[in-house]
């Protein structure tokens, strides 16, 4: 059995729960990250991969809807890393926090309600079965910013990216790609679209209505920068040049880097993992594991710093049962932690 981060204590797996009452489960208020941990065998260490700037965006996530994470974006990063430690983990690991409406009042509102923080993590490998995928464009189109924050991370957005991922499998497609309610390319059920044509790599910005992406920042730095030295534009995508582009990868923390071979019955290029997605897919892998010293900044080692860190984690005190069921009753408030 592992551990989990509820509310403000660190509990088994299995006494981490919330009532079916739950705004969070009935209206799904809340927002969450999914983060990745990659494990080095070279250093014998666990690389949670920037961590700082995904519980930002957790926090970020919060504001835009209008809920104040339970706890400061610093010390999420810490419960985090030690979460990592009190579940043993040395291999590639996913963790999700979720921020969330902890209330089993009836009514979908969201203010003057109690906001609490869970986390937990699992071992993970791959996201898609496949080395390379086939699209579809979907007829589901995104959902507008300005209808649920598309910026964000908000459970209740994912209806829309499940509507899409479902209808994608029912027709025997790998995965879906949204367009915009304008038409534009947007991005995928939970990934980032970059294509590459005439030697230029492009990616739609934000502002089509797509979610602020950390594997899409870090693939335009590493692109742009020593040693593949690519040229990136960031522009509006329309549906057909996805049909004529060079190469198109969807990415993200949960995909990676995952090239797309077919889209919509049409083969991209000759169908084989191009030059770029190949040369892009070896420098994150590199930069995920530690193996590039100028980008380790991206990095928190696990391991390496356990005892430092540790002694700096204000550790909750593990509810007893008793605790635990009244903190079910009376769920957990934007209170700190007891440390
Ligand atoms: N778009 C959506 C809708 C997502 O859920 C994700 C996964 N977080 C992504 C893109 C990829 O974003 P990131 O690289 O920050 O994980």
């Amino acid at each position: 059995m592992g551990t989990t981060w509820h509310r403000n204590a660190f509990v088994d797996d299995a006494d981490a729960h919330v009532n079916v009452r739950a705004k969070a489960l009935q209206y799904g208020l809340g927002c969450f990250a999914g983060v990745r941990a990659y494990w080095s065998d070279a250093r014998r260490d666990l690389y949670v991969f920037r961590l700082a700037d995904h519980v930002a965006r957790l926090v970020e996530s919060a504001r835009i809807l209008g809920l104040a994470a339970p706890f400061p974006a610093e010390r999420i990063g810490e419960i985090i890393l030690e979460l990592l430690r009190r579940n043993d983990c040395r291999q590639d690991t996913y963790i999700r926090p979720l921020v969330y409406v902890d209330s089993d009042e009836l009514s979908p509102t969201m203010t003057d309600v109690p906001v609490s923080l869970s986390i937990y993590c699992l071992p993970f490998g791959r996201y898609f079965a496949h080395e390379s995928i086939h699209c579809c464009v979907s007829s589901w189109r995104r959902v507008a910013d300005n209808a649920i924050p598309a910026r964000a991370k908000p459970t209740a957005a994912y209806l829309n990216s499940a509507l899409a991922r479902a209808e994608a499998k029912r027709n025997g497609f790998d995965e879906a790609i949204f367009l915009t309610e304008a038409g534009d390319v947007s991005e995928g059920s939970a990934e980032h679209l970059f294509l590459c044509r005439r030697g230029q790599l492009v990616s739609p910005p934000s502002t089509a209505d797509n979610l602020e992406g950390i594997t899409r920042r870090t693939i335009i730095e590493l692109a742009q920068a020593d040693p593949l030295e690519l040229s990136f534009t960031e522009r509006r995508i329309s549906r057909t040049e996805l049909y004529v582009a060079d190469e198109v990868f969807l990415c993200g923390t949960g995909a990676e880097v995952t090239p797309v071979s077919r889209i919509d019955h049409r083969t991209i290029a000759d169908g084989k993992v191009g030059r770029v997605t190949r040369a892009i897919t070896e420098r994150v892998h590199a930069v995920t594991r530690g193996a590039d010293e100028r980008w380790a900044h991206w990095l928190s080692p696990v391991w390496r710093d356990a005892k430092r860190s540790s002694a700096r984690v204000p550790t909750a005190a593990r509810p007893t049962r008793r605790a635990a069921a009244a903190s079910r009753r009376t769920p957990g408030t934007t209170r700190r932690a007891r440390t």
